[in-house]
């Protein structure tokens, strides 16, 4: 029987829109959603349900504000700019809301004011706490105005002492006006330990950083990338290709399941970085990764003529571009394992492969990595005609 929710604040915060619904009610309405956008493809499997409902989510932005002159957390209503304070929310590890009551209960007592983006005042603005599933590591990053954040080194250590799962204590300067909780080019200081936390999935560590894309239901990810793997059925002889590959989870996972050799595209340089430092953790020197827009660079591989036996593609919400779907037409390769996290976007580019290359979707498998929220993860199996 799946945990109860109960949330106190549904309705309010208006984070998640099916977080007081029956877990199977939830998965029925985004099994709709899928067959809206990917039945004229090819049969939709059943939603993969998550193995948690509550407590699987592992990054959480909390947004600083004040009430009563005190500073307080929470998330914007849906929407809006407006704070709806949480103590606590169903959906988050449960390490995350005793470490953000302490990190209100120290700024506080050090006079750490909540930034005020009108008046480009105070300090914090939010807070990114990252916990690794596997290991009782947790990171934390104070969002802040200024590298001067009052009494920063205290509040590090006052934090891993009394929570000494806090392994990694950084700020990131954010002074935009934007919603991006950390813009790309954000300056980052580690105030205490190395500035990232180990996580284990599928027998392989993983390094997290501040920034660096990590899926944030890591057991059900792990289901996710199984399944992944299983349509791909590699060999020792396929060359794979991994495009948008963030730190390399399902190019080293590829790696290690047996495909001859893994390149990792992908657009930003510290993920990248991140990718090459797991591969060399994990002991895989079968995979190597590329920075560059995934586009451009299967355009220009497609020029020189390069093959490839199976493509993994796992892009953002806006989906792949015309021009990545050209380009891996010329590439040849038997199979492609589209992994998407937008069934819309996904049915406009399964419109273009059907129409233009010679790929048929022959397995489509929605997965919930997303439990309460309305999100929904998919991956399609297309083979060669
Ligand atoms: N496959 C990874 C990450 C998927 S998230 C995992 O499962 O963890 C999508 C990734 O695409 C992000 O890391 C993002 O930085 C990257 N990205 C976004 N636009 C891109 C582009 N134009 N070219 C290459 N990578 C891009």
């Amino acid at each position: 029987m799946p945990k109860k929710r109960n949330c106190p604040l549904a309705g309010r915060c208006g984070g998640c829109d099916y977080v007081n619904w029956k877990y199977s009610d939830e998965l029925l309405e985004k099994y709709l959603v899928e067959e809206q956008f990917l039945s004229r493809f090819c049969h939709v499997s059943p939603i993969l349900p998550s193995p948690e409902i509550t407590g699987y989510r592992c990054k959480i932005q909390a947004v600083c504000g004040s009430e009563e002159g005190k500073l307080v957390t929470g998330i914007y209503r849906k929407g809006s700019h407006k704070l709806i304070p949480v103590r606590s929310c169903p959906l988050e590890d449960r390490r995350a809301a005793p470490i953000l009551s302490t990190i209100r209960t120290l700024a506080n007592r050090f006079h750490i004011l909540p930034y005020d983006e009108d008046r480009g005042t105070g300090h914090l603005r939010h807070v990114l706490v990252r916990c690794s599933d596997y290991y009782d590591e947790v990171l934390v990053v104070l969002v802040a105005s200024s590298f001067d954040l009052p009494s920063a080194s205290d509040v590090a250590a006052a934090l891993h002492q009394k929570h000494p799962e806090v392994k990694s204590v950084s700020i990131i300067v954010n002074t935009d006006k934007t919603s991006m909780v950390i813009p790309e080019n954000a300056k980052e200081k580690v105030i205490y330990g190395k500035g990232y936390i180990m996580d284990r999935l599928l027998s392989l560590d993983f390094r997290i950083s501040a920034r660096s894309f990590y899926q944030v239901n890591p057991r059900q990810a792990a289901n996710l990338y199984t399944i992944a793997m299983n349509m791909a059925d590699l060999r020792p002889s396929d060359t794979v290709i991994d495009a948008y590959s963030g730190t390399g989870t399902i190019a080293l996972i590829a790696a290690s399941y047996g495909a001859g050799k893994v390149i990792g595209v992908e657009s930003n340089a510290e993920a990248v970085r991140d990718a090459e430092e797991n591969a060399r953790i994990n002991g895989l020197d079968n995979a190597v990764f590329v920075a560059d827009d995934a586009s451009k660079w299967m355009k220009a591989k497609a020029k020189e003529g390069m093959r490839c036996s199976v493509l993994f593609l796992d892009p953002p919400r806006s989906g792949a571009t015309e021009e990545f779907l050209a380009a891996a037409g010329r590439m040849d390769m038997d199979r492609i394992v589209y992994v998407s996290c937008n069934p819309e976007t996904l049915g406009r580019d399964l419109r273009y492969i059907h129409r233009f290359l010679p790929y048929d979707a022959v397995g489509i498998q929605p997965v919930d990595l997303f439990p309460g929220s309305q999100h929904i993860e998919t991956v399609v199996l297309l083979e060669h005609r």
